[in-house]
C-alpha cells in the first residue's frame, strides 16, 4: 500500500468512505478531492484549495478557497461601494 498523502486535515478513512458515500466526496486517481458546495467542483484535499475548519467533521471548509475568497472579495467591494 502507498502511503496517505499529506492532507491538509487529518480525515479518516471510515468519514471519508461516508463522505464518498453522499457524494461529497469523490476519488479521483485513487486520492480523494472533496466537492464544493459552492461551485461543484472537486479539489484535492490540501491547503492549495481548501481552508481548514476545525468543527467541521471533514475538517476542511464547505467551500473551495477560490469560492471562499472571491465571494469575500465581493462583498468587500460591495460594503466599500455602497459606503462611499
Ligand atoms: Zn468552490
Amino acid at each position: 500500500m502507498k502511503p496517505v498523502i499529506d492532507y491538509l486535515p487529518e480525515i479518516s478513512q471510515a468519514v471519508i468512505e461516508r463522505q464518498v458515500r453522499r457524494g461529497k466526496f469523490i476519488i479521483a486517481d485513487d486520492e480523494p478531492e472533496k466537492v464544493c458546495t459552492q461551485c461543484d467542483e472537486s479539489w484535492p484535499l490540501t491547503s492549495e484549495f481548501w481552508y481548514g475548519e476545525s468543527s467541521s467533521q471533514t475538517k476542511t471548509h464547505s467551500w473551495c478557497k477560490g469560492c471562499y475568497l472571491s465571494t469575500r472579495y465581493a462583498k468587500r467591494r460591495a460594503k466599500r461601494g455602497g459606503n462611499e
